[in-house]
């Protein structure tokens, strides 16, 4: 029989190490274990919430839920042809592990998403995106199946919802709306091309590839990744050392109008035209660093890191900071850029109190 933890300490579940206890924690491998750990906890008096890695989450310091990790990882290949791969990963999969050997097989398109936190299962979620590539571009289908409502023993029904059913966006996808904790992503179907493509409108990796080879022509899909990997080593804390969860704000997409108004009154914030609309997007790192924010110390060991003002840190986690402290410091930051800007910043992490 599948073991479930009763009161588990979370600290070790995510990567900001906030403190608490969770009601119930259980991993599994197979869908027959999932059935089994049902059947353990039905009449309990929580509810159930699916957690990779912890890299994306805020978890409060007394949660009555049933966090519950899939495990299993490897992928299958379920299609090939000349030009194209396309693999079942299962979701307890590391991402950066499996873009590592994508590139290894000469499998192409993941580069810019090298070294992002977590599981393939929890990819979909907020469709992972660095660099100018987003997961959306190589999903064929998202599969799993949906958890049963609280305190009911039904069967668990599977699905497989096509890269159109996920209403991926910026950032977003049906996973963290209307199926928000109603599904557990088993495995994820993607698609990558054998012909290296590469990305390399963004700025900060151009520059990266022009400095350490002369030119960005001929750029081999292995550099492409150890840049990224290099980038993203020299800006972000890494959560093993001090206790982050990346961005904590999302940037801000703003109307055309809005954009005007406050490029006129700031002509030097940055902003970027939003694919196929008339928005415009700004980066959530510029309104906080304007409001004096990066690299300030909150109290008890929350604050901003210094080189990355979207990132918050939990310097406290021997002294057991929790999310309620970690929040009201982030709501600090939200009224300082609503109060200058009149801009709403919106917390990226899925908060679960
Ligand atoms: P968790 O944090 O455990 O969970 C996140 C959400 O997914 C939760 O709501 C959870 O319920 C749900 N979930 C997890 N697994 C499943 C499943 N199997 N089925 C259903 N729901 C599930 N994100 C980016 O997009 N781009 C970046 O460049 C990026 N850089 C980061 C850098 C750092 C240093 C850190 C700490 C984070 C970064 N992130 C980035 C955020 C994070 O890495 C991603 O959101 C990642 O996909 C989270 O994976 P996880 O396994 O840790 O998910
Ligand atoms: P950066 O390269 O310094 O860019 C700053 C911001 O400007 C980013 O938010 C980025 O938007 C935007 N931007 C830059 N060039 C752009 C272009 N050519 N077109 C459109 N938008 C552009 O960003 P960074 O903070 O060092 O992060 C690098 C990449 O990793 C970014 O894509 C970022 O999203 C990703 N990242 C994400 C997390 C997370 O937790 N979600 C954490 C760390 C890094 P986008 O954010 O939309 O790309």
């Amino acid at each position: 029989m599948k073991i479930v933890e009763e009161n588990r300490s979370i600290r070790d579940l995510n990567t900001l190490k906030l403190a608490g206890t969770a009601a119930a924690y259980a991993e599994v491998h197979s869908r027959n274990e999932l059935t089994e750990v049902l059947q353990q906890t039905h009449r309990k008096p929580y509810r159930i919430v699916p957690l990779g890695e912890g890299s994306n989450v805020v978890l409060g310091s007394m949660l009555n839920v049933l966090l519950l990790r899939y495990m299993k990882q490897g992928f299958k290949v379920i299609d090939e042809s000349t030009e194209h791969i396309t693999l079942r990963v299962a979701a307890g999969q590391n991402w950066h592990q499996l873009v590592m050997h994508c590139v290894q097989n000469e499998w192409y398109g993941l580069e810019n998403l090298a070294l992002i936190p977590g599981t393939v299962g929890a990819a979909p979620i907020q469709n992972i995106g660095a660099y100018g590539v987003e997961l959306n571009q190589f999903v064929v289908s998202v599969s799993g199946v949906f958890l049963p409502q609280h305190n009911t023993n039904q069967a668990c029904e599977v699905f497989q919802f096509s890269v159109s059913d996920c209403h991926f966006g910026y950032r977003n996808s049906i996973f963290r709306g209307e199926l928000r904790d109603r599904v557990l992503i088993t495995s994820v179907d993607l698609k990558l091309s054998k012909k290296f493509n590469p990305e390399l409108g963004y700025p900060a990796l151009s520059d990266f590839l022009h400095n350490e080879y002369g030119s960005n022509s001929g750029v081999t899909p292995r550099q492409l990744c150890d840049a990224v990997i290099a980038i993203r080593q020299s800006k972000l804390p890494d959560p093993d050392v001090l206790p982050n969860a990346g961005s904590f704000f999302k940037n801000v997409i703003v109307s055309e109008k809005e954009n005007h108004r406050l490029k006129t009154k700031y002509p030097d914030m940055p902003c970027f035209p939003v694919e196929n609309s008339t928005h415009y997007k700004i980066p959530a790192a510029w309104l906080v660093e304007q409001c004096g924010f990066k690299g300030r110390q909150g109290e008890n060991g929350i604050g901003v890191h210094e080189k990355q003002a979207i990132v918050l840190v939990n310097r406290g986690a021997e002294d057991n900071v929790t999310a309620s402290e970690l929040l009201s410091f982030a709501k600090t930051i939200q009224q300082a850029v609503s109060g200058r800007f009149g801009l709403e910043l919106e917390i990226e992490p899925q908060i679960y109190e």
